[in-house]
C-alpha cells in the first residue's frame, strides 16, 4: 500500500528533533564568568585562548594551534605562510565550500582543480598526479564530508615533487586516518568552528602545524604582522587582525569536551545507517575505507538513482525526505568551476595570469555528484539514535513506494 507522504500533508516519518549546537548550563555559566570578567580579548587577555589551543592540539597530536576568525582565514594564512608567490598553481577539487578556492585566488594563486574518487568524493591521487607542473606548490586535500583523503598517496606526490599539503579538515574534527588525526598529517590542518560545523563557537577557525616556522609566521599573519616579543607598533610582515575572542575560546573549551563522544556516535550511526541503505534499490552509500579509521560525518552522503524512483527529480526527492524529518539537502549545484566567479574571471584586484581560463575545466564525476547523484544528510542527525537511522531508511522506502 501507498503511504501518504509527509509532503502532501501525510505523517512524517521522524519525528524526532536534532538539536545544533549542543550546550548546558556549563557553557553557559563558563561564558558568563568570561563576560564577568571583562577579558573579552585581545592580545592582552587571550589566556583562555591559549588554553584552547593548547587544548585543541594536544587532541589533534600536534605541537601547536593557531585559533583565527574562520576557516577560510585559517586556510589562507596557512597558504601563504607556506610561501607561495603570484602565479603559482595549487590543486584542490572542485566538490568543496567555495572557500578552499578563493583563498589560493586571495593569495594571488591559481586554483588548478582535479578530479574526485566517484566512490569517496574525495580527491583522486592519480589526478592530483597528472596535474603537477613546474609552477605547482601546494596541495589542499578536502576531507570531504568527514571522511580521509587518501592521504599516504598524497603525501608521497607532494614529497616527490617537493609540495605543500594543507589539509582542509574544516569537515573532519575529531576523524582519523590511519589512527591519526584529520590535520596533523600535512604540513598544516585547517578547522571551521562555523555554526554548522562539528566543533563550533558560530564563527571561528583553527590551524594546527608541527613546524615552528610555519608556526611563527601564522602566529604573525593572524596579528597584524606582529612578532613574538616585538613592540605593539611594530609590526613585520603583511598580517590583519584575525583574531578570536575569549567568548569564543570558552565556548570552544566546552564543546571540545563533548566532541569525542559526538564522533563516535557519528561514526557508529553511519556504519549502521550504510548497512541499511545499502539494501535499498537506487541508493548507494559512498564507500569507506580508504585508509579512514574514525569517520566525522560533517555529512553523511549517499548516491541517488532516480531511475529506481520514478525519475524522481533529486531535488524534490531532497524536498521530500526532509518532508518526512530527514534533515538533508541536495548537496553543491555545481562544480565549483562552473561558478560566475571562475567562468566570468571576476578575480578583482588580485593578480591572476591573464592566461589562466576555466572554461574548459571538466571534472565528470565531480559534476555528475551535483548534477545527478549525491544527497546530504546533516551531521546533527548523525547524532540520533540507531532507531533514527532505522526510520531514515524507512522514510527512503517510504518515498519509493509512493512515487
Ligand atoms: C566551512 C568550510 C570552509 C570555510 O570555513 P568558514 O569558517 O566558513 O570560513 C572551508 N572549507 C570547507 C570544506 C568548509 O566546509
Amino acid at each position: 500500500m501507498k503511504e501518504k507522504l509527509a509532503i502532501n500533508g501525510g505523517p512524517k516519518t521522524v519525528n524526532t528533533i536534532f538539536p545544533w549546537p549542543v550546550f548546558d548550563q556549563k557553557d553557559i555559566d563558563e561564558l558568563t564568568d568570561i563576560v564577568k570578567s571583562g577579558k573579552w580579548g585581545d592580545p592582552d587577555c587571550s589566556d583562555i585562548v591559549a588554553e584552547f589551543e593548547q587544548e585543541f592540539a594536544d587532541f589533534c597530536g600536534t605541537k601547536y594551534a593557531l585559533a583565527c576568525v574562520n576557516g577560510s582565514v585559517a586556510l589562507r594564512i596557512a597558504l601563504i605562510a607556506c610561501g607561495v608567490k603570484p602565479g603559482d598553481e595549487v590543486i584542490i577539487t572542485p566538490y568543496t565550500f567555495i572557500a578552499t578556492a578563493s583563498i589560493v585566488l586571495e593569495s594571488n594563486c591559481v586554483p588548478v582543480f582535479v578530479d574526485i574518487d566517484p566512490d569517496t568524493y574525495n580527491i583522486d591521487p592519480a589526478e592530483i598526479e597528472k596535474a603537477v607542473t613546474s609552477r605547482t606548490k601546494a596541495i589542499i586535500p578536502v576531507h570531504f564530508a568527514g571522511q580521509a583523503c587518501e592521504m599516504d598517496r598524497i603525501m608521497s606526490i607532494a614529497e616527490k615533487h617537493g609540495l605543500k599539503v594543507i589539509e582542509d579538515a574544516c569537515h573532519g574534527h575529531g576523524a582519523e586516518y590511519r589512527g591519526k588525526k584529520l590535520g596533523s598529517i600535512g604540513d598544516a590542518g585547517c578547522f571551521s568552528f562555523q555554526s554548522s560545523k562539528n566543533l563550533t563557537s558560530g564563527e571561528g577557525g583553527i590551524v594546527v602545524t608541527d613546524d615552528e616556522k610555519l608556526f611563527h609566521m601564522i602566529d604573525s599573519l593572524r596579528n597584524v604582522g606582529r612578532v613574538k616579543g616585538g613592540e605593539w607598533y611594530e609590526h613585520h610582515y603583511l598580517g590583519c587582525n584575525y583574531r578570536i575572542t575569549q567568548l569564543q575560546a570558552s565556548l570552544l573549551r566546552s564543546q571540545l569536551r563533548r566532541l569525542e563522544e559526538q564522533t563516535r556516535r557519528r561514526h557508529e550511526n553511519g556504519t549502521y545507517l550504510n548497512s541499511l541503505l545499502e539494501k535499498i534499490d537506487g541508493i548507494e552509500p559512498l564507500k569507506r575505507g580508504k585508509g579512514e579509521t574514525i569517520h566525522s560525518y560533517h555529512l553523511y552522503i549517499f548516491k541517488y538513482d532516480k531511475s529506481k524512483f520514478n525519475d524522481l527529480p533529486k531535488s524534490e526527492f531532497a524536498d521530500m525526505l526532509n518532508a518526512e524529518g530527514v534533515p538533508c539537502f541536495m548537496g553543491y549545484p555545481e562544480p565549483l568551476y562552473k561558478q560566475a566567479l571562475f567562468q566570468e574571471k571576476n578575480f578583482m584586484c588580485y593578480a591572476i595570469p591573464e592566461s589562466v581560463s576555466y572554461k574548459e575545466v571538466s571534472c565528470k564525476n565531480a559534476e555528475r555528484a551535483c548534477y545527478n547523484e549525491s544527497i546530504w544528510i546533516m551531521q546533527n542527525a548523525m547524532l540520533g539514535s540507531k532507531s533514527d537511522m532505522d526510520l531514515f531508511a524507512s522514510a527512503i522506502m517510504k518515498i519509493q513506494n509512493a512515487v
